[in-house]
């Protein structure tokens, strides 16, 4: 699973491995495996590690998932 931690809304996306919304580089504010000024991309094996680490190191962040992941949920 992927999480988007954005810092300007303070939102945190859930993504599907195959998403296509996961960047394949940094950003110049996002990073990828950890925080540049606006957030950044972290990976976790599970989405239960991922909800985890999102209610610990983020209070007050809504979180939710894709709506591209979810549109390929069965
Ligand atoms: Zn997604």
């Amino acid at each position: 699973m992927w999480l988007n931690v954005d810092f300007p809304t303070k939102k945190l996306t859930l993504h599907e491995n195959t998403c296509i919304f996961i960047p394949s580089k940094e950003s110049k504010h996002k990073g990828i495996y950890g925080f540049l000024r606006d957030g950044g991309w972290l990976y976790f094996d599970t989405r239960y590690e991922a909800l985890i680490e999102t209610a610990h190191k983020h209070p007050g962040f809504a979180c939710g998932s894709c709506m591209w992941c979810a549109s390929k949920d069965d």
